[in-house]
């Protein structure tokens, strides 16, 4: 099983970070941290067969 990842510019400094995507059908939301200014960043994908179709990035609201 290979495990593909998706490409996003943190909302808060603009670095690019890298998230591993779970090639499961349907929405998923999760939040990680950028590598390089650690705050929170909350994304929300669409995967529709495997496939990245929507993907959102905002700062984690407190
Ligand atoms: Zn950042």
């Amino acid at each position: 099983m290979s495990e593909s990842n998706i490409e996003f510019d943190c909302p808060y400094c603009g670095y690019p970070n890298f998230s591993p995507l779970d090639p499961l059908s349907g929405t998923q939301q999760w939040t990680t941290d950028c590598e390089n200014c650690c705050h929170p960043i909350a994304l929300r994908v669409k995967v529709r067969g495997g496939e990245l179709e929507e993907l959102d990035v905002e700062r984690e609201q407190d």
